[in-house]
């Protein structure tokens, strides 16, 4: 005989927990899951407060591959009877496995007294039979009343224990307590079997760094969640748990700051319009920060021009912030200044252009760069520790007709003198040479950049110049009078032989 008439034969009567429990096993073994849920959702409605259902609706997800909401209602089980152990074996297993979703229920609290009338069944990640059900169960049966007995019941921390960890006393007893609650409103027929995740509130989303709602949650494996960017700041300071300062070298070594997928389901699910408020917010402040004339981020550090690489080692946590910052907005610039006494930087620098970063262990980054255009500074300001200005770009006075010719002549002159002056050099300079690559092509049109040449910053970076005579140069905005200053610079160092260095200030 066909199994599945078998099942059919055995239609247990409504009330019938037990049997609906054999079929819906039945159901797992010929692999009808669907069907199997169907059962284990009447068995929840029926008994809310026992756990057995809710053990082996958590069982037959898993065997469908919904981990996220056989977590959720594994959760629960343990929500109702804290020392199933089953449960907890189920749950460390999905947890243990690589891609596991996050233990988000962690920071996640379940206040019975919060109103969640009217809320519809929160989907996780769509169609899941999970919630449905409940929401089904709500329509059948009304749970009038359940603000005023929650409100005088405290808080209680659904707490989803990591592998290892034993579960505070208090915290059982309060959790057994909150639903206590829900039994005492069966007695009076208005039975509640609404799971815990739908009795959040929006301040059981906040993140304890910044106090606003989780943005990009990540789950730390102390199990303390915090937004990626909260969490990143404090790892710029001190490899350990902002909460329970446990050692996260680790985690900061891997490098790899997953977000927890189950949370940000069930804040979509729950609380979509302050989520995409928080979104709106997250946009606006990334707006800002991609502005490129306003406010823009100052590194204080060494003298760098257009066209001319400029590595980097970043360790100072402002600049890991900044250097962040600049990748997550996408402009991946930055302002290079140095450093002027009494204005903490000077008044010129360079925009320069993020094109490579290796991140290390600890924290620490090179950042292999480029600078882009000059700028001038047109006020200056701070933003969470490091230096930002207003600022406008430097842009070459162009000259046509005589003056032209006059200015290409110049221009011809003082590129040989450059050559000559590569080929005019001892070892150390070729050592410079070296790092710094080649005297750099000729361009064709000698007023295409806002810049000017390339090969004049070539030159000015390796030539040994005082860094505020190199400002001077740099800030001027007459090519004319860049290449003068060369040309009278390269005729000095000319005049002197080889074996004498030529690297004295000039
Ligand atoms: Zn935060
Ligand atoms: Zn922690």
């Amino acid at each position: 005989m066909d199994p599945s008439r078998v099942i059919t034969f055995l239609c247990p009567a409504p009330d019938a927990t037990s049997l609906r429990l054999c079929r819906a096993e039945a159901f797992t073994a010929l692999g009808q899951h669907p069907q199997a849920l169907e059962d284990l959702d009447a068995v929840c409605r029926a008994e809310p407060g026992q756990h057995e259902g809710f053990f082996r609706k958590g069982k037959v997800l898993l065997e469908m591959g919904q981990r996220a909401e056989a977590l959720l209602v594994l959760e629960h089980c343990l929500t109702l009877n804290p020392n199933f152990h089953p449960a907890r074996k189920e749950m460390e297993k999905i947890l243990m496995q690589e891609d596991a979703p996050q233990a988000s229920l962690c920071t996640v609290a379940a206040r019975p007294g919060d109103t969640h009338q009217g809320s519809t069944g929160p989907q996780v990640d769509g169609g899941s039979p999970v919630l449905p059900s409940s929401a089904q169960a709500q329509e059948e049966e009304p749970t009038d009343g359940r603000g005023d007995a929650g409100s005088e019941h405290s808080q209680g921390t659904a707490t989803l224990s990591q592998p290892g960890q034993e579960e505070e006393p208090e915290a059982t007893a309060e959790r057994q307590g909150q639903w206590l609650v829900d039994n005492e409103e069966e007695t009076t027929g208005a039975k509640c079997t609404q799971p815990c995740w739908e009795l959040l509130s929006v301040s059981d989303m906040e993140c304890s760094l910044c106090i606003r709602m989780f943005f990009e949650p990540v789950t730390t494996p102390c199990g303390h969640t915090f937004c990626k960017e909260c969490l990143e700041r404090c790892l710029d300071h001190r490899p350990n748990c902002p909460l329970c300062k446990q050692s996260l070298r680790e985690y900061l070594k891997a490098g790899n700051y997953n977000p927890t997928v189950l949370l940000q389901d069930i804040i979509l699910a729950t609380f979509p319009s302050e989520l995409a408020e928080r979104r709106d917010l997250h946009q606006a402040e990334m707006a800002e920060l991609s502005n490129l004339t306003k406010n823009i981020p100052i590194f204080v550090c060494t003298m760098s021009f257009p066209g001319i690489a400029c590595p980097l080692h970043v360790f100072e946590p402002r600049y890991r912030l900044m250097i962040r910052r600049c990748q997550e907005t996408g402009t991946r610039r930055f302002g290079m200044c140095i450093y002027e006494h009494g204005k903490s930087f000077a008044d010129y620098g360079c925009m320069l252009e993020i094109r490579q970063i290796e991140l290390l262990a600890d924290g620490r980054s090179l950042v292999d760069t480029i600078g882009r255009r000059r700028f001038r500074v047109l006020s200056r300001g701070h933003r969470d520790g490091y230096n930002t200005a207003d600022i406008e770009y430097l842009e070459d006075r162009k000259v046509a007709g005589e003056e032209l010719q006059e200015l290409q002549c110049l221009h011809e002159s003082t590129y040989r003198l450059a050559q000559q002056f590569c080929e005019h050099q001892d070892l150390a300079s070729r050592h410079i040479l070296m790092q710094h690559g080649p005297l750099p092509e000729k361009e064709e049109d000698i007023q295409a950049s806002a810049d000017g040449p390339t090969w004049c910053w070539w030159l000015i970076s390796i030539l040994p110049l005082d860094p505020s005579y190199q400002l001077n140069l740099f800030s001027t905005t007459s090519l004319r009078a860049r290449l003068t200053q060369l040309q009278r610079i390269l005729a000095t160092l000319l005049q002197q032989p080889p074996e004498h260095s030529p690297w004295g200030r000039v």
